[in-house]
């Protein structure tokens, strides 16, 4: 069966065809990142009308790219929510409209299920069950997943996300945004060492994480520098990105470690924009070798948003008699909020 994804729940544009059979054939991205920084974050009104530019030209792309016509889609897929609204809609009503038309089932899409089975769209790839550490702007989750749909949520952020607490210090460093990837590359230039920042909750028993005070740290910092000479040196910025970076590895990879070692399980699989972050996947990698387990991360390209994870996601559900395909009311129905937990099989729901 060949399906087709549409994702449009923030910032990205995304379109891809997906085989259950035979996995990923084409994918076709666009990222609005150029048309948001000016305004250091993502402008909603915005999102939404440059969704509605994109979608189609990358929807024919992607059909090009996979030697395929509109005829040969046999079911839609789509991100019904979380996420903006205005820009869910895009997605949903391009996707309702192509399945309507074409009298197919669409299938909707839970964004947090597309990121948690994106490590599965690599190779190797990992096999069930696994601790997921889901590392994006909006979430940060330690999961235990047994199957598709079998999601435990084992522990989460208090606060904010860990990309978030990146994106927060890049822009106090003057980094733009987002500044995830930005700061990752300035942190090369640092000690992390120089100058010491909390790592929050690091210890604490359970598997939960807080991110908002290590923000303030470095506000605090910053301050102080300042204070004390004025503009920051490029070498003190490079020293606070590369102990920003450390305090939130450090912590990222004790908890999953802890959570590797609470479930007994040998398979940890990192999702989420974050996990594109070379340091925290050299980090996972030493840990788990050290574990005698393995650690698998989605291809870079497919760590932040994109509509390859939402048909391929929509793909698992398929083979696992998960998805409705006999609901063909095609209803324009997003959720912006969303919980994981209410895509899950009702016994493996927290
Ligand atoms: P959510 O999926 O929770 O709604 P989102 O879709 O905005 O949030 P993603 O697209 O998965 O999140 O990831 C974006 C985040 O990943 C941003 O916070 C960005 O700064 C961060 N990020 C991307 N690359 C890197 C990197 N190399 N190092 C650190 N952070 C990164
Ligand atoms: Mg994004
Ligand atoms: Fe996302």
């Amino acid at each position: 069966m060949i399906i087709i994804g549409f994702e449009s729940s923030c910032d990205e544009t995304g379109v891809a065809l997906v085989c259950t059979e035979r996995g990923l054939l084409a994918h076709a991205l666009h990222s609005q990142v150029a048309m948001h920084q000016e305004y250091g974050g993502v402008v909603p009104e915005l999102a939404s009308r440059d969704h509605i530019r994109r979608i189609l030209p990358l929807t024919r792309e992607v059909l090009a790219a996979a030697g395929m016509a509109a005829g040969d889609v046999d079911a839609v897929a789509y991100t019904a929510g979380p996420g903006l609204a205005g820009a869910l809609l895009v997605g949903a009503s391009v996707a309702q409209s192509f399945a309507w038309a074409r009298g197919l089932p669409a299938i909707p899409i839970h964004h947090l299920e597309g990121h948690l089975l994106s490590p599965l769209l690599a190779s190797p790839r990992p096999g069930f069950p696994f601790v997921a550490l889901l590392v994006s702007g909006g979430h940060t989750q330690i999961m235990r997943v047994d199957g598709v749909g079998a999601y435990q949520l084992l522990g989460e952020t208090l606060d904010d996300a860990a990309g978030e607490a990146f994106d927060k210090t890049a822009k106090l460093l003057g980094l733009g945004y987002p500044g995830g990837p930005a700061l990752s590359r300035l942190a090369q230039q640092g000690v992390a060492t120089a100058c010491e920042l909390p790592r929050p909750m690091l210890h604490s028993p359970d598997l939960d994480f807080s991110f908002s005070g290590l923000k303030t740290a470095v506000m605090t910092r910053v301050k102080s520098l300042e204070k004390a000479g004025g503009r920051l040196s490029a070498q003190q910025r490079a020293d606070l990105a590369a102990a920003t970076e450390a305090a939130i590895v450090d912590v990222l990879a004790a908890k999953s470690i802890k959570a590797m070692k609470q479930t007994g399980l040998k398979r940890l699989v990192v999702a989420g924009g974050v996990g594109a972050n070379s340091h925290l996947r050299a980090r996972l990698g030493q840990a788990m070798a050290k574990l005698n387990g393995e650690v698998f991360f989605p291809p870079l390209d497919l760590c932040t948003d994109n509509g390859a994870m939402i048909a391929f996601a929509a793909a698992m559900r398929v083979n696992a008699g998960l998805a409705d395909l006999s609901d063909m009311r095609h209803a324009f129905t997003v959720k912006p909020r969303w919980a994981l937990a209410d895509v899950c099989l009702s016994a493996a729901a927290p």
